[in-house]
Formats: structure tokens, sequence, C-alpha cells
């Protein structure tokens, strides 16, 4: 297979991939498997980032990354949000303004538009894919 599965930005240092939580690195196989069958491309843009994200400690505890949106339309970001929530949700961490679960965030938080990806504190390793009931 040629396609690239995952492209890390010139800022973010590869060895820090190492270092998050391997619940994190199951959502990332996911992104970049939606970023395959979109043809998008999938850069990781932040692991362990310098910058605040408010809120949240995520990022320094390994639990956050943060991917580009760069070619992304509005329906390919809505779609992608869907797709990790509806196959990794269960993985996501709860918020604080309204304490639900999400494992992705499409926001700005005044360094550029992107999703910004999150794994819950207490990991919970669950059975996941196969057939689900639709609710
Ligand atoms: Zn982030």
């Amino acid at each position: 297979m040629n396609e690239i599965f995952l492209k890390v930005n010139q800022d973010v240092l590869v060895s820090e991939l190492q270092q998050v939580r391997p619940d994190m690195l199951l959502v990332l196989a996911y992104f970049s498997m939606f970023c395959w069958k979109n043809r998008l491309q999938c850069v990781v843009t932040s692991v362990f980032e310098e910058v605040i994200e408010r809120a949240s400690d995520t990022h320094k505890e390994g639990r956050g990354v943060d991917v580009s949106v760069r070619g992304f339309g509005p329906k390919d970001i809505s779609d992608c949000i869907d797709y990790l929530n509806e196959n990794v949700g269960h993985l996501g961490a709860y918020s604080f303004s309204d304490n639900q679960q999400r494992v992705a965030i499409y926001h700005n938080i005044g360094f550029g538009n992107h999703i910004h990806l999150q794994v819950a504190k207490n990991p919970t390793m669950e059975v996941i894919g196969g057939k689900r009931r639709k609710k």
C-alpha cells in the first residue's frame, strides 16, 4: 500500500506520537482511515503542544492531538466528526462545559481552525467496530 498513513507537521517531534496513549493512537487510526476513504490529507499538527488549549489538560497528558483540516470542506469536517464519534466516541473525553463525551471537536482557539482529538482521562477500552444496532 502506497498510501500515507499519517503525516506529521514539521513542528511536531515524531517521538511525541510514541508517547500518546494507545486509545489516542486508535482514534488517530480512525482519523487516518476517514482521510484515506475521502482522499483528504491526514496531518498531525500538534501533540504535546506548548500553546494553551483552554479548559483542557488533554495535550499535556498525552490524550489530546490536533489534526489539520486543510483541504477539508465544511461537509468533510462534519462527516469526519460524525465518523469518529460513531466509531470511537466511547473513548472520548468529557467536556467541562456540558459533560458531554466527545472524541473530536472542530474549533479555533486562536491558532487556526483544526480538529482536536481527545480521549477520556480513564480509558475504557471496549470492543469497537462490528455491527451495531441503529438508535
Ligand atoms: Zn487540541
